[in-house]
């Protein structure tokens, strides 16, 4: 989801509608002239030297320029379009297995033409093997830069994206915002920079360019680190301004502590302890709880939550889907009415009086825990007094939902603290960087007893293999889940895969009842079909990915994942954890149509051979980059695009050390600062 940015029109006259390549600009958050000046080139293709044909060797890449003598369609072995260049120094054969009828007569014999590829000693001599081609007249100008080659995409092509980002780049006001003396020494001014990484001269030292040691690089890296450096900083300032009640009791968390069935774990302890200092602090706690999935966040939510109400205040507790929002509060009420607390629930399907009431307790301090789905932030439900605030599954969370609850903790006349929980790690590394004003608490080891699931990846062909698998579980008396994929485009598909999978288990497996639950579902039959999953009256259920989170059934001993590659791994990995909850050895099978990119295969393998889920964030981030972590790309990218912070740690040094130096010298050009380089995104980091 893109952030919300405010737009640069006046809103009175509907725009022209956009065209594709418009929307593709967009959705790649290139919207203001310095958004595009700021999208690098991620290579150069040199056409500003033309290359003699003779003396080409196998394996140079050239661009040479010559008359065509012979273009012919070739179909002994394969069909194929044969055409010899020619210069003064030699001839060179052009070939392309893949066609249009225009290539033909682009290339037509008599026609002066420029190509551009690399060289193979083919069996008859020379050849290029698509190379990309022109047709030029005799003394057609050569370019005087490098041209750049953009990250581009089938709905935004390479030369419009060219055109956008030089007319960005002359328009974007580029004069240098940061005083003399604070740019490290070396390093260009902004303009230079990326004029030189836009538009490099022949003869600069490509080597640089490509592993971005060059100082417009540098100076680039430089200038995002700041920007980051700079906004975290305002945002640690603008929370320490703010004052939250300060809550602390003991009474009612020991009361709690007495009723649970089992005690915490070290780690849970410490989390614990950490949140209980933050909530009695008079600065609103931001704090980041990461535990794998099956950790044990939850208690200590509950703990918080005792803390909070004890002390005399509200506690909100949301969570992303109705079924896991449910979850909590079944383990909520089970945990803290025999204490004497009333749980109230609140989501987007409770309507009409039922609703009214329960508002009309949110609204006079009755209700002291509200649980429930981001209904709960909904601008009709008042607080009497919300002391904190708790989101589980944080990331699962949309842009525009944390903007809102923001919105409503802001609104408050004392700041509620703020717990946000997610089994999606956030390297340290990143955690530091990006979310400098978030602590992070980590539980780092799992309940006693559990037993490491074992993950298996099979071709689509083994599924009759699987099906036997699943006879022998359900004879065992246990019970298996059986996740298809979800994508988002074709949700009716995806429904028409789960029926038809459902119906081909419930055909093999004779004996087991076996049930469906997919997102299109009414929530009161979902809950239904997840009841009697639970309760064992269902030995089989296939899902769609409804069942992502909090799904507690220890009899489940199985689970098979369809089109494993279409999941992303920290999604793999909190499926993964709904089975292996209780003593019995579990498995999780990936099934996978073939072929697999090398990708697809690396992904794959890690799951099967870690469980550990940090491990696989790790891996993650390794396989696909830090861009697309945490589906940053779609949530405004907040993240470095240039800079890296293992890499360029000095720079980074430099920018830590300036940024407070600057916030206080230079106030207003620090302002600036952050705002060229975030924009529409500043808004995006606060959520
Ligand atoms: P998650 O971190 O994935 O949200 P939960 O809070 O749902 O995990 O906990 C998973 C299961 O482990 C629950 O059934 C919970 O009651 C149980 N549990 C939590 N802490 C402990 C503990 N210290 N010892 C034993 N079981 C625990
Ligand atoms: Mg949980």
């Amino acid at each position: 989801m893109p952030a919300p940015r405010v737009s640069p029109m006046p809103a009175a006259s509907t725009p022209p509608p956009k065209s594709a390549p418009q929307r593709a600009l967009e959705r790649l958050g290139l919207l203001r002239d310095i958004d595009l000046a700021l999208h690098l080139p991620m290579r150069y293709e040199d056409e500003t030297r033309i290359h003699a044909i003779g003396p080409l060797r196998d394996g140079d890449v050239a661009q040479v320029e010559g008359v065509v003598s012979e273009c012919r369609i070739e179909t002994r072995s394969r069909r194929q379009l044969l055409v010899t260049l020619d210069d003064d120094s030699g001839s060179l054969r052009l070939r392309f297995l893949n066609f249009y009828p225009s290539t033909q007569k682009q290339l037509a014999v008599g026609q002066r033409v420029r190509a551009r590829g690399e060289v193979r000693g083919g069996f008859l001599g020379q050849e290029m093997v698509h190379p990309v081609v022109k047709a030029v007249q005799p003394g057609a100008p050569l370019p005087q830069a490098l041209t750049p080659v953009y990250p581009a995409s089938a709905q935004l092509p390479q030369a419009y994206l060219r055109k956008a980002v030089a007319s960005g780049l002359q328009r974007a006001p580029l004069d240098e915002l940061l005083p003399p003396g604070t740019v490290p020494a070396g390093l260009p001014p902004l303009r230079e920079a990326l004029l030189a990484l836009h538009h490099p001269p022949p003869g600069v030292a490509m080597a640089a360019l490509e592993d971005h040691s060059h100082p417009a690089w540098q100076r680039l890296k430089f200038d995002e680190l700041l920007a980051q450096q700079l906004s975290q900083l305002q945002a640690q300032h603008a929370r320490a301004a703010l004052r939250a009640p300060m809550l602390r009791d003991a009474t009612l968390p020991q009361q709690l502590r007495a009723q649970l069935p089992f005690t915490l774990t070290a780690a849970q302890e410490r989390v614990v302890a950490e949140i209980v200092a933050d909530l009695g602090r008079p600065q609103p706690m931001h704090r980041l709880l990461q535990g794998d999935v099956g950790s044990g966040k939850t208690v200590v939510a509950a703990l918080a939550a005792a803390v909070a109400i004890g002390a005399g205040w509200q506690c909100a507790l949301m969570a992303p889907t109705e079924i896991l929002a449910e979850q909590h509060f079944a383990k909520l009420v089970d945990w803290l009415r025999p204490l004497g607390l009333q749980v109230a629930w609140l989501s987007g399907s409770r309507k009409g009086k039922g609703r009214a009431r329960m508002l009309a307790q949110v609204a006079s301090g009755e209700a002291m825990l509200v649980v429930g789905t981001h209904a709960v932030i909904q601008h009709d439900v008042q607080f009497a007094k919300l002391g904190l605030a708790v989101v589980d599954e944080q990331h699962r969370f949309g842009v525009a939902q944390r903007l809102a609850l923001r919105a409503k903790l802001e609104s408050q006349r004392l700041e509620p603290h703020l717990l946000m929980m997610s089994a999606t790690p956030i390297p340290r590394t990143l955690a530091m960087t990006y979310f400098a004003d978030l602590d992070v608490s980590t539980i780092d080891e799992l309940p006693p007893g559990r037993t490491p699931v074992v993950t298996k990846v099979f071709a689509d062909g083994k599924r009759e293999l699987v099906i036997a698998k699943i006879r022998d579980e359900v004879r065992q008396g246990r019970q298996v889940y059986w996740v298809c994929p979800l994508v988002e485009e074709s949700e009716h598909l995806d429904l028409q895969n789960a029926t038809e999978t459902h119906a081909q288990l419930a055909a093999a497996l004779p004996g087991a009842a076996v049930g469906l639950l997919h997102g299109r579902m009414p929530a009161a039959e979902k809950a239904a079909v997840m009841a009697q999953f639970k309760q064992g009256q269902l030995q089989v259920l296939v899902a769609t990915t409804v069942i992502e989170v909090g799904v507690d059934v220890p009899n489940a001993s199985l689970m098979v994942i369809e089109h494993a590659e279409r999941f992303g791994l920290a999604q793999l990995h909190q499926l993964r954890g709904r089975v292996g909850r209780g003593a019995v050895a579990s498995v999780c099978v990936l099934l996978y149509t073939a072929p697999l990119s090398d990708t697809g295969k690396a992904r794959l393998r890690a799951m099967a051979e870690t469980t550990d889920g940090f491990e696989i964030a790790r891996r993650d981030l390794e396989i696909r980059g830090p861009g697309e972590f945490m589906g940053a790309r779609q949530s405004g990218d907040a993240l470095l695009r240039f800079a890296d912070l293992a890499e360029d740690s000095a720079l980074l040094q430099r920018a830590r050390a300036l940024a407070p130096q600057l916030l206080v010298q230079h106030p207003q050009a620090a302002q600036r600062h952050v705002e060229r380089w975030l924009g529409s995104k500043a808004e995006f980091l606060k959520a």
